[in-house]
């Protein structure tokens, strides 16, 4: 069942995007950056839904919501985080095999500055859009992957 699963079995070009490694979960910063610090959170091992998670990774989940929502909030300045678990692109195939995996969407009242772009989330205060376009450069993606891994792996107070 593992060996099929992409998630279970991440390329090194795709753990590059990892911005923290706990026990249980993996935090990626998402090819996606639509809303500024999206961020999928991966569990290490496969699991289908999220009544199957054992308590130690539930605990650990609540840590890294503690941690990404202080990131999130401290160094880019967002006012909210949205929270999903959808894996709805796992149930296009005829037999869904889906990884646990939850995203994180930042949201924003006033634009983010990185490197002098200014981003705004036009949407704020309402339901993020599902199809919008990466907002980011490679280079500003560069310096926020570094602020954000940064912060996330310090000594958390
Ligand atoms: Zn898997």
């Amino acid at each position: 069942m593992t060996k099929e699963c992409c998630w279970c079995n991440f390329t090194n070009e795709e753990k590059q995007s990892i911005l923290f490694e706990s026990t249980y979960w993996y935090v990626f910063l998402a090819d996606n950056q639509d809303y500024i610090g999206r961020c999928v959170i991966v569990l290490k091992r496969h699991c289908i839904n999220l009544s199957d998670l054992n308590l130690s990774e539930w605990i650990e989940l609540k840590e890294l919501i503690n941690r990404l929502e202080k990131c999130f909030e401290k160094i880019l300045g967002a006012e909210l985080c949205n929270w999903s678990c959808l894996m709805n692109d796992f149930y296009k195939s005829a037999t869904p095999n889906p990884h646990l995996h939850l995203h994180a969407r930042p949201r924003y009242r006033n634009a983010i500055t990185i490197n002098g772009s200014s981003y705004a989330d036009t949407e704020f205060g309402h339901h993020y859009q599902p199809k919008k376009e990466t907002l980011l450069t490679d280079d500003n993606r560069k310096t926020l992957f570094e602020m954000m891994k940064k912060f996330l792996n310090q000594e958390q107070k």
